[in-house]
């Protein structure tokens, strides 16, 4: 049921890998696009994209 999201799945030449598992990876993922990137992924487009289940209150 949880998955991994990569980098590369977001069209980046980037061996970035997180388990995604919980709010925090997802945090963790958009920190690394922001800090590494320069790409600003608002959370909750990163949650309705890979993990709709975190949305629900
Ligand atoms: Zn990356």
């Amino acid at each position: 049921m949880y998955g991994k999201m990569t980098c590369a799945d977001y069209g980046f030449e980037c061996n970035f890998v997180i388990e995604v598992n919980s709010q925090d990876s997802l945090e963790q993922f958009g920190m690394h696009m922001t800090q590494i990137h320069g790409i600003d992924y608002p959370k909750e487009s990163l949650m309705s994209s890979v993990y709709p289940v975190l949305c629900m209150p």
